[in-house]
């Protein structure tokens, strides 16, 4: 297997062998480095490349050129390479244009000219991106391979669950993918025993349980201490800052999760919004570049595992895991963050995992190609989801019972999604069930404004109706409002129940719960603000109250 390749486009001679030079001398041990003095060049360039099967890791093109602008030939690389790292070099002077021309050509990065000296402002920033291709690069026939029907719900299970953790694997549809037959025959897997998961070494899993790919995988799923200063229960943007905070500070930090880092945000395609990341940045990215900050601080993970409850034990509190393990500690966060809604309408439930999503966009995607889905819901989250199916599926439907996304869904959203062709907006209409012979076939809608249903073909339904908190694994004595989110601070003194259960002489720190030692961060929390920045902020905060509870013990 050739090196994989990195590219230089660039139509001044000077600036291309300049950056040429540098990148050979810092990357050209592992790295095949090619230049083109034309977009044009560098496209028939890339069309060969992936002729010949050959991996192109990064494109770094000038923005003004005669003829091809950089903006249309990283848009126009993706359409061979889609996972390569585009990089834009701009003058001082286009900067604003560049940051424009970003959203549409989706560049993950821009650089300025001069980037002297390389080490401080053009290398960190390559190191980045050939990080984030490597994590999510897998050179054929190699690595992962998981093998099952697309309408069952355990291969659902096992894709999301790899996503999510952010391993790369190949999908292969026993029923479509030309390899497949062959792979399950060799290792004599029969059909009933699907999905499989084969490992590079020859050896396969029969229809796992996430649990156990981890275990295979070498995940930990054994704690490393008997005591920890601190538990973080869910590690969504709030828990992996607690870790982060936590274990730089000195404190002995677990994080556990039940299904992946990254919680809601790490199955957001694009977050446009949180501060430093001016192009965006996918949930994904976020996660895998926090795990490795709090590991690398010596923070401990065990994931997935669930905590199923609580038990409060003086100075001490006792979290019991789903699988009947305890782990014991001084403090806890619980950042569990909020889960989706189910939709209760007719053949929902039995068709979940079968054709009905709840969110799982990303995770999804690529097995709509193609085909005709729906995307119930009108928040950000939707509006996201959509975008990110338009890029495979023939058509996406946005049905929304309100007259227009204005009142639930940020602007940038609605002008995307308005500019995007197979997006369909079907306003004023409910879901009234979803029909299919072993995965979804058709889709009843009904109006709002008469009840009449129509029946339509449908090959997918993702739902995004809103969430409810994750917070039953708390003791009954942590306080929460009507609708389950955790109180904290100065809102649990308006609790009825606070005198009977608040035994301190102190009043409770701004993010505790009820149960001194216990804090909340995050979507769990009353009153939270429901964005990855105030769960980092939230999250982030715990620890320093967290040293002040422990001072007080
Ligand atoms: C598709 C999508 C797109 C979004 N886009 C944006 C955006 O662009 N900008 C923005 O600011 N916000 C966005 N949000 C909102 C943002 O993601 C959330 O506000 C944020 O993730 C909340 O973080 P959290 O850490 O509180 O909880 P979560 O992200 O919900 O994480 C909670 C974690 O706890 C785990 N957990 C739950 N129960 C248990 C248990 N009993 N045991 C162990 N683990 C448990 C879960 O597995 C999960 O990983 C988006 C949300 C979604 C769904």
């Amino acid at each position: 297997m050739n090196k994989p390749f990195l590219m230089v486009v660039d139509d001044d001679p000077q600036v291309l062998a300049a950056i040429r030079r540098d990148l050979r001398s810092r990357y050209g041990s592992t790295y095949t480095v090619v230049s083109a003095q034309s977009g044009e060049q560098a496209l028939e360039s890339v069309r060969e490349l992936k002729a010949r099967g050959d991996a192109l890791a990064l494109v770094v093109s000038d923005q003004r050129m005669p003829g091809m602008q950089g903006t249309e030939l990283l848009a126009r690389t993706r359409e061979f390479h889609p996972l390569a790292r585009r990089l834009l070099l701009t003058a001082y002077s286009d900067v604003h244009a560049a940051i424009t021309a970003i959203n549409d050509a989706h560049v993950h990065h821009y650089l300025q000219k001069p980037w002297d000296p390389p080490e401080e402002r053009l290398f960190p920033v390559v190191d980045d991106e050939l990080d984030a291709w490597q994590a999510e690069y897998l050179p054929e026939a190699k690595g992962l391979r998981l093998v099952g029907h697309q309408w069952a719900p355990r291969s659902h299970a096992i894709k999301d669950f790899l996503s999510a953790n952010l391993i790369p694997f190949r999908w292969l549809d026993v029923d479509h993918h030309p390899d497949a037959g062959g792979l399950l025959d060799a290792a004599g897997v029969e059909a009933s025993a699907l999905p499989a998961l084969f490992f590079e070494d020859g050896s396969v899993l029969q229809d796992p349980e996430p649990r156990v790919v981890a275990e295979r995988l070498g995940r930990s799923l054994t704690a490393g201490s008997n005591l920890y200063d601190l538990v973080i229960v869910g590690a969504g943007p709030a828990g992996l800052a607690a870790a982060v905070y936590g274990a730089s500070e000195g404190l002995k930090t677990l994080m556990i999760d039940c299904h992946a880092p990254g919680g809601q945000a790490g199955s957001s395609s694009r977050i446009e919004n949180y501060l430093g990341f001016p192009t965006g940045v996918s949930g994904s990215e976020l996660t895998r570049r926090a795990i490795l900050q709090a590991e690398r601080l010596g923070a401990e993970f065990i994931v997935p595992l669930e905590v199923a409850s609580v038990g409060v034990d003086g100075g001490y509190k006792r979290l019991t895991l789903r699988d009947g393990r305890e782990v014991v500690t001084r403090t806890i966060v619980a950042a569990t963050g909020m889960s989706y809604r189910e939709h209760t309408a007719n053949g929902v439930a039995e068709h979940t995992g079968a054709g009905v999503y709840y969110g799982a966009a990303t995770t999804e995607a690529p097995s709509v190609a193609g085909k005709r889905v729906f995307v119930i819901g009108g928040g950000n989250s939707a509006g996201q989801g959509a975008l990110y199916l338009a890029r495979y599926a023939r058509e996406v439907h946005v049905v929304i019972r309100r007259e227009s996304l204005a009142d639930t869904m940020s602007q940038y959203l609605i002008d995307q999604l308005a500019k995007t062709p197979n997006v369909h907006l079907r306003p004023r209409t409910e879901v009234a069930g979803v029909e299919g012979d072993g995965h979804v076939e058709h889709i009843a809608l009904t109006s709002t404004d008469s009840a009449a249903a129509a029946v339509e073909d449908a090959d997918a339904v993702f739902i995004f109706i809103g969430t409810r908190p994750r917070s039953d694994w708390l003791p009954a004595s942590v306080l929460r409002d009507a609708r389950g989110f955790v109180l904290t601070g100065r809102d649990l003194m308006a609790h009825d129940d606070f005198a009977r259960v608040w035994k301190e002489s102190r009043q409770p720190l701004l993010l505790e719960t009820s149960v001194p030692g216990v804090f909340a961060a995050g979507d769990v929390r009353a009153g939270a603000m429901n964005r990855v920045a105030a769960a980092v902020g939230e999250g982030s905060m715990t620890v320093r109250l967290v040293h002040e509870y422990l001072a007080l013990t």
